[in-house]
């Protein structure tokens, strides 16, 4: 370990090693996110707590326990919600029995799904107005994917999770083919699954890009650019946050280390060892204070110096519905 003098006493101390953070821009919350937390905390200033949310808003046990806090009640079931009460249907989308569901009901629910998430459930009723069988490029058991599936009567939407399963799938006699995909891929899986589908089916139709949103999009750019920079990269993000994990896997394959942590409590240091140069990335649901922690943690170890690397501005954000906005 480096030493240095220490004047005051005249002793030596350990020196910290030099470290540059380099942080990835765009990084952490998306707009989705930001429209998805702002309907709990507009209901919640309008209609007072408890106001109910069906799964978690959005995937971050930080986001989820400070909305607690203030008096949000998470449930995974309709069933779970008083009929007095709102409640609030998350950012990933819901299948189209939840809205209906409350309707019959009678409850007040106000649906946060992204609007990007949206455009793709309009897509799937589209494609299956038209007759066409409809072939889901994501990730089984994932709410966006439970979601988009139930857009559209059971059977009428296949799930296509890889490469693999994109030369094996048999749609069956149709009228017409069409893919869509989970907004929160890799974008590079989700070209090589769409290349199989186009192989193999060359009438397929699909969106002119996929369906991989701006933000997903943006945020594997960053961390392939600080891939490239760095010695390690950190993935701060939440275990079940798709996004999240595409981001890890995505510097990982540039061959550069990549770890994912929820928090910086979270960092093994003795694996992250002494890199020169750290990258240090959020998945879309991931809070800004908590890449803040994980500087300041490498700041208790390292002399650190930061820089940003930014790829794209990120400068849309969307409308709340107006009920929240009087
Ligand atoms: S990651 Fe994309 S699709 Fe998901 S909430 Fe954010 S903007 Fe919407």
């Amino acid at each position: 370990m480096h030493r240095r003098r220490c004047v005051w006493q005249g002793k030596t101390e350990p020196m910290r090693p030099p470290l540059l953070v380099l942080l990835a821009e765009p990084r952490g919350f998306c707009a989705g996110v930001e429209f998805a937390i702002q309907h709990v905390e507009r209901a919640l200033a309008l209609y007072g707590a408890p106001v109910y949310v069906r799964h978690e808003i959005v995937h971050n046990q930080h986001v989820v326990g400070d909305l607690r806090r203030r008096g949000a009640v998470f449930v995974e079931s309709l069933d779970e919600v008083p009929d007095d009460r709102p409640v609030v249907f998350s950012a990933h989308g819901v299948p189209r029995t939840v809205p209906e569901a409350a309707e019959a009901r009678g409850l007040f629910y106000l649906d946060a799904t992204c609007p990007l998430v949206g455009k793709v459930h309009r897509e799937a009723l589209r494609h299956y107005n038209a007759g066409r069988r409809i072939l889901l490029i994501g990730h089984a058991g994932h709410p966006e994917v439970v979601g988009t599936m139930g857009q559209v009567p059971e059977g009428a939407m296949q799930l296509v999770q890889n490469v693999e399963e994109a030369e094996a799938i048999d749609p069956g006699p149709c009228d017409g083919l069409a893919y869509i995909t989970q907004t929160t891929l890799s974008v590079d899986d989700a070209a090589a699954i769409i290349d199989v589908l186009k192989r193999r089916f060359p009438d397929i139709e699909g969106p002119h890009r996929e369906d991989i949103c701006f933000a997903t999009t943006n945020r594997q750019q960053a961390v392939k650019a600080l891939a490239a920079c760095a010695d390690r990269v950190l993935v701060l993000g939440a275990p079940n946050s798709s996004n999240t994990r595409r981001l890890a896997e995505v510097a990982g394959r540039q061959g550069t280390p990549a770890h994912r942590v929820a928090e910086a409590a979270d960092i093994d240091w003795a694996v992250l060892g002494t890199p020169a140069k750290l990258g240090i990335t959020a998945g879309a649901s991931t809070p800004e204070h908590l890449v803040q922690a994980v500087v300041d943690a490498c700041a208790e170890r390292f002399e650190v110096t930061t820089a940003a690397l930014r790829v794209a501005d990120e400068g849309t954000g969307f409308r709340l519905p107006h009920v929240l906005r009087e």
